[in-house]
């Protein structure tokens, strides 16, 4: 920290011997203190320090050894050159990577990331390079030899033994690198004469990394490209233009379910492919299935797909292949957005609207938001695709800052599915009788399975019972850590937190009253799997959600059962409602519409509208059609009738100007500020500093920013943790962090607290 200081100092002119005749790096570090710190470069560092490679260098007083990323080389004619105190610089002390790790162009976006995100520049960094390939994962240093120079002309006259000769006559005849293990193995002999040569000088050594084991990219059989509808075609005509052009722009291409967006994505991948750049695909992370890798094998040589289950060695080898230059497409979830490609010619967003895209720890960035700055910086198209576009997406297509490309039929003229409501006010009586399964939807699936249909519920709770609560006082058992109420889990018998995983036995007795007659109530997909396996004991059913998915492999393997039509029934979380393609499937039901309707969170309803949306256009994507079940205790809400129409822009219309009378997005902009701290006082009496903080600074820089809170967080405790929460909203971009910057200097820290900043929050618990 002396050393930052050491920036503001003025150079004496005595302190510089020449002065234009110096050269600093800049450096940032991964953890605190973050930087950035100048170092000098010493004379023989010059040729490699470059940005984007790690360095050691001395820190502070007691000159700590630490690792950091070069972010820039300034010499006394660069723009930077007035920031930098050339006198007085501590050199490096030695170079950790022979090329850049990071190219010109991720540097630039980490720069974006680190402002917008108000997160520092090393994190940033850290987070952009996988861990494998900063401790070179799955490769070896090995030593290579080959012959010194001039002794392939001198064999003849060099006095040698026999064998000696025999080993210089094998290395000299070849072009291969040779291991000493390689060459001893070949010649017939032990490595101590090739080491004697060694020493005499008349065999070269040199040592490098290696990779260990390539990851071949598996490729699937070939299939033809489908004959394009005029929709796809006029859609895939506007990308390519762009392509063709080499221009940024930013496409929302809203298609309904079975549009086929998928295809128009191919289509135009395979355009940038030919002109030999690259092109990435983000999808969430439950949507990398087996059936997604396919899709794209079966049309590009060499696809690599970035999973979350690929080893840190396995991921370092295709940053590597990708980073070279030897990888078409990457497919992979929201960090593949980071793929070091060279030449980078088009990003596609899957399913734009997903939550998953934006990352819960710092840097806490938006895919979405991360992709539209480097394909503007990379001056590419990229491809926003959805059936139930976000609404900060669909206001920018509306704005025109986005181009609409829509979709508004299925392919080859299949129809939407039916969409019916069941209003479990009045079937209330009923379910208390038959449970989750209302009269209708059981009849339903009966009819389903008796014409070999396929069907799909959901339900987005896992667990047996959500609740777990004693009918004498009341008390309802919750997470010693959370405030979140306990979910019993029948396999294990046990009560599981669904934020933390705390587990206790399942409890026999209130905790509070002693009273044993505890109640479990509450319906999970536990409870729901056992509710139909025994009204349908003939039927083979699958469950498929978190708990039930653990393994690398299951949710492939489970698919696949499904595909093949060995399920008949599947039913699990919002994990079977995105993506899947089946088309035997002629029945969804939703089990209860309204999980996520009253949640404290104002995007509750596009969740909703979205969760059933998705799930429905599960079905009718075959000859015998489809229909959808929705069962709601809410009928009459916007959410769910847009939802039984297909109707996204309705429901955009209605939730719209709510959004906008709260200033909310995509109208507003917001942030978040999370105190946490095992000790309440301390997380309240930091909550407070930091508002009126924040609160001057927003008066101060008078931008328009204001504030809402603090106050205790809904999820008020969370891992032992106590929560605070503010929520600042700004109606003009990047004003928010202006404030926040500006506070943050004048901010205290108070020891156990921990405060955190979340720019476009997502999670708003
Ligand atoms: P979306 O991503 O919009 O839900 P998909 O791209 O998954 O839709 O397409 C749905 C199904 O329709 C897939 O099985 C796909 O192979 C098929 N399909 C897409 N385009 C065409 C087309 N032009 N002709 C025939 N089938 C198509
Ligand atoms: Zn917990």
């Amino acid at each position: 920290m002396d050393q930052q200081s050491l920036f503001n100092v003025q150079p004496q002119p005595w302190q510089l011997d020449d002065q234009d005749d110096w050269l600093a790096a800049r450096i940032v570090f991964s953890g605190a203190p973050f930087g950035p710190y100048d170092y000098s470069i010493p004379a023989k560092l010059e040729s490699s320090v470059k940005p984007g490679v790690r360095v050691q260098v001395p820190l502070g007083r007691g000159n700590r050894k630490m690792t950091g990323y070069c972010i820039d080389v300034i010499g006394a004619f660069h723009e930077l050159a007035k920031t930098v105190n050339p006198g007085r610089l501590k050199p490096i002390e030695s170079i950790l990577d022979p090329k850049p790790l990071i190219n010109p162009a991720l540097l630039r976006l980490a720069h974006w990331i680190s402002d917008y995100y108000l997160c520092p520049l090393g994190q940033v960094i850290d987070t952009i390079i996988p861990p494998g390939v900063r401790n070179n994962s799955g490769t070896r240093e090995m030593t290579f030899i080959s012959p010194a120079k001039g002794v392939a002309e001198q064999l003849d006259t060099l006095k040698l033994s026999k064998l000696q000769k025999s080993i210089l006559t094998t290395l000299c005849s070849s072009v291969q690198d040779w291991t000493p293990r390689e060459l001893a193995e070949t010649v017939g002999c032990t490595q101590g004469p090739i080491s004697t040569l060694r020493k005499k000088g008349l065999i070269a050594s040199s040592s490098r990394r290696v990779q260990q084991k390539t990851h071949e990219i598996p490729r699937e059989k070939r299939i033809a490209d489908l004959t394009l509808n005029s929709e796809q075609e006029a859609a895939l005509g506007e990308i390519a233009q762009h392509i063709d052009a080499n221009t940024h722009r930013t496409f929302l291409m809203h298609g309904v379910t079975g549009s086929g967006k998928t295809e128009v994505y191919i289509r135009a991948i395979q355009k940038v492919v030919e002109f030999g750049r690259q092109a990435i695909v983000l999808v969430p992370e439950i949507s990398l299935t087996p059936q997604t890798r396919q899709r794209f094998r079966a049309r590009f040589d060499r696809v690599a797909v970035l999973h979350s289950h690929l080893t840190a060695a396995q991921r370092a080898w295709h940053w590597q292949q990708i980073a070279a230059g030897n990888v078409q497409v990457i497919v992979g979830a929201r960090s593949a957005i980071f793929a070091p490609t060279p030449n980078l010619g088009l990003v596609v967003l899957d399913e734009e609207h997903d939550g998953s895209f934006k990352q819960d720890k710092a840097p806490r960035y938006h895919a979405r938001d991360v992709a539209d700055w480097r394909a503007k910086n990379e001056n590419i198209p990229l491809v926003l695709g959805s059936a139930t576009p976000s609404l900060e997406t669909w206001h920018r297509a509306e704005k025109g800052t986005y181009e609409t490309l829509s979709l508004k039929k299925r392919v080859l003229d299949l129809p939407l599915p039916d969409v019916a409501t069941i209003d479990l006010r009045v079937d209330f009586g009923g379910m208390k009788r038959f449970g989750p399964i209302s009269q209708k939807l059981r009849q339903e699936i009966t009819q389903a399975i008796k014409n070999d249909g396929q069907v799909i519920l959901l339900l987005n709770r896992r667990g047996f019972s959500t609740r777990i609560q004693c009918p004498s006082c009341g008390h309802v058992e919750t997470c010693p850590d959370c405030s979140i109420p306990l979910t019993h889990h029948v396999s294990g018998n046990k009560a599981v937190c669904h934020y933390c995983d705390h587990q206790i036995p399942e409890p026999k007795r209130c905790s509070e009253c002693k009273n044993p007659s505890i109640r479990f109530s509450g319906l999970g997909t536990q409870r729901l799997e056992s509710t139909v396996a025994a009204m349908f004991p003939d039927v083979p059913i699958m469950r498929m959600d978190t708990d039930t998915m653990r393994k690398p492999g299951s949710h492939e393997k489970a698919l696949a059962k499904f595909r093949s039509g060995e399920t008949k029934i599947l039913l699990g979380t919002q994990m079977i409602a995105k993506g899947l393609d089946f088309p035997n499937v002629t029945l969804v039901g939703v089990i209860n519409a309204d999980t996520a309707l009253h949640l404290p969170d104002f995007r509750a309803s596009e969740r909703s509208f979205g969760l059933v949306t998705q799930v429905a256009g599960r079905t009718g994507r075959g000859e015998k059609g489809g229909r959808v079940l929705v069962q709601t205790f809410c009928p009459g809400d916007n959410a769910i009738q847009a939802a039984t129409r297909h109707d996204f822009i309705g429901f955009a219309a209605g939730e719209l100007p709510q959004r906008e009378e709260f200033a909310y997005p995509p109208f507003g902009f917001l942030a978040r500020i999370v105190i946490r701290s095992e000790i309440l006082s301390k997380a309240e009496q930091m909550a407070d500093h930091i508002a009126e903080e924040i609160e001057a600074s927003a008066e101060a820089l008078d931008l328009g920013v204001s504030v809402l809170g603090p106050s205790t967080a809904p999820v008020e405790k969370l891992r032992g943790k106590f929560r605070f929460h503010m929520l600042l909203s700004s109606m003009g971009e990047n004003e928010i962090q202006k404030v926040i910057r500006h506070a943050q200097t004048k901010i205290k820290s108070i020891d156990e607290v921990q405060w955190i900043v979340d720019i476009d929050p997502q999670d708003m618990l």
